[in-house]
């Protein structure tokens, strides 16, 4: 009895198993591994057990655990689809003349997304960008999304008063990002279903959503409309706060109103500094050419602890945003101060003698191996004069941190075999790798790429939930290339295919 996607086999056979499992007694001998109810049930060599019920045929493939994204911004990584990548401009005027060239969408405004002007070596302009863009309204969006570039129609009909520049930065520019995801489901949700969809071809069975929204709603409604592809961990921003425990939330509780308990409550998420390339991550040493620019904390301390001690208070996690030196400090601290529990997003640049503190602390590093390849010329500049470690994954593991990886997406695309390579060979593209010493090993990227983490990262054993995937190469002993191009051949989420090669 062949299988297809949607189906639940009851029986994986001829697989080798990787991962957390790689010194188990079978070691490279093909096994079967028997599933019921959405569970792994037994382990046995191939042929062992009698077979029963659907079989997947695993040939030979590598099995392992279901892999998550720990850090999305699903609406707005589903809409960048149809946005105008502007990654490849080289300067302001390239960016200007390739989102000029776009046509506007349906609403009439044109919006683009990805670029980087800390590379450029012109300075984006007001007149620039309206010579190229005309009346239509026009949007920007930074690769770090904490800046936006917005023409004069843009600007006028979000009431902002246009400068010489059209730049706005950290909350202005998250405000725009807010108003241009607030489409109608409608449009959202069908790109969100193919979004997820896309990401089961991964192997991704889950991820940890960040959007800057009621997340608990948007999830009810997706359910309930047959979403069924990925588990989801939403985040709660600040201003939800109140509504959050007024209504009882809890991390972990399954999203009420949902057809299926697939999504749960996920963290507090709160900002605390701005980005590298904007310039506004919160660092102990000055920007190049800026003496007086050490970044911005956007939230003061005594804001940040009372927020994370009244989310402990409840039994909510805090996923607390911190990319200088001087914001991963502040955080940690807050982390001390309150006894809260969960993690610190993204961890760019991080002081010596904090590193060991998040292990200490019990704080997870949720990291996006990507951007450090994607930063590293932006890093080697305008971070060449700080003295803390940048992108310190090697470190944070070594001292015992709970590593979690992500993408960030749409900051770089959904796709853990690309932060797991990005991790391990700390290149891309040909280059040489980049601060190689960082580094981490290749057990460690997989078990980061699972819902625990790398210090307890998801197992594949009798009683564990059946969240699978059959790659085509070991990732223990795959190179670079092998990685990010890795054939998914089958993805299953509590038992249930949800994708088949
Ligand atoms: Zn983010």
């Amino acid at each position: 009895m062949s299988v297809a996607r949607g189906d639940s086999p009851a029986v994986i056979t001829g697989a080798r198993l990787s991962g957390a499992e790689r010194t188990d007694p079978f070691l490279d001998e093909p096994v079967d591994v028997h599933l019921a109810d959405g569970f792994v049930v037994d382990i046995a060599p191939a042929g062992a057990l009698p077979r029963r019920g659907a079989v997947l045929d695993a040939g030979g493939a590598w099995l392992i655990p279901g892999l998550w994204d720990h850090h999305v911004h699903v609406v707005q990584w589903a809409l960048a689809a149809q946005r105008e990548p502007l990654g490849g401009a080289a300067s302001a005027a390239q960016a200007a003349a390739i989102i000029g060239a776009a046509a506007p969408l349906p609403d009439g405004r044109r919006v683009g997304t990805g670029f980087r002007d800390a590379l450029w070596g012109d300075t984006p302009t007001l007149d620039l960008l309206d010579a190229a863009t005309g009346d239509v309204p026009t949007y920007l969006i930074n690769a770090d999304v904490h800046s936006v570039w917005l023409n004069t129609a843009a600007l006028r009909r979000e009431g902002f008063e246009p400068d010489g520049f059209g730049i706005l930065r950290e909350d202005p520019a998250f405000e725009i990002s807010r108003r241009l995801n607030a489409v109608p489901s409608e449009i959202a949700d069908p790109l969100v279903e193919k979004m997820a969809r896309d990401a089961a071809t991964r192997g991704v069975v889950g991820l940890v959503d960040l959007d800057m929204a009621w997340n608990e709603e948007a999830w009810a409604r997706r359910m309930s409309h047959g979403f069924d592809a990925l588990r989801v961990e939403f985040g709660i921003y600040p201003e939800y706060l109140d509504r959050a425990i007024a209504e009882g939330l809890q991390t972990g509780d399954a999203a009420r109103g949902a057809a299926s308990d697939l999504a749960r409550v996920g963290p507090l998420k709160v900002i605390t500094d701005g980005s590298l390339g904007t310039r506004t991550a919160a660092t102990s040493h000055a920007y190049p050419g800026d003496p007086h620019n050490h970044g911005m904390l956007t939230v003061d301390t005594a804001t940040l602890v009372d927020l994370m001690t009244r989310a402990t208070g409840v039994g909510i996690a805090s996923a607390i945003h911190a990319i200088g030196d001087v914001a991963n400090s502040a955080a940690l601290d807050a982390f001390a101060a309150t006894g809260a529990w969960g993690t610190i997003e993204h961890a760019q640049l991080v002081a010596h003698a904090d590193i060991p503190r998040f292990a200490r602390l019990g704080v997870g590093a949720s990291v996006q191996p990507e951007h450090a390849i994607d930063d590293r010329d932006l890093t080697d500049s305008i971070w060449a004069d700080q003295t803390a470690q940048p992108y310190p994954l090697r470190s944070l593991a070594d001292s015992g941190a709970n590593l979690l990886f992500g993408s960030d997406a749409p900051v770089s695309p959904l796709d853990p075999w690309s932060a797991m390579a990005a991790a391990v060979y700390r290149t891309r593209d040909g280059r040489e790798p980049w601060q190689a010493t960082q580094s981490v090993p290749a057990d460690i990227a997989l078990g980061a790429s699972t819902h625990g983490g790398s210090a307890s990262p998801a197992r594949i054993e009798p009683g564990a939930r059946a969240d699978l995937v059959l790659c085509a190469h070991d990732p223990l002993t795959a190179t670079d290339a092998q990685l990010r191009g890795m054939t998914v051949a089958a993805t299953l989420l509590g038992g249930r295919l949800t994708h088949l090669a």
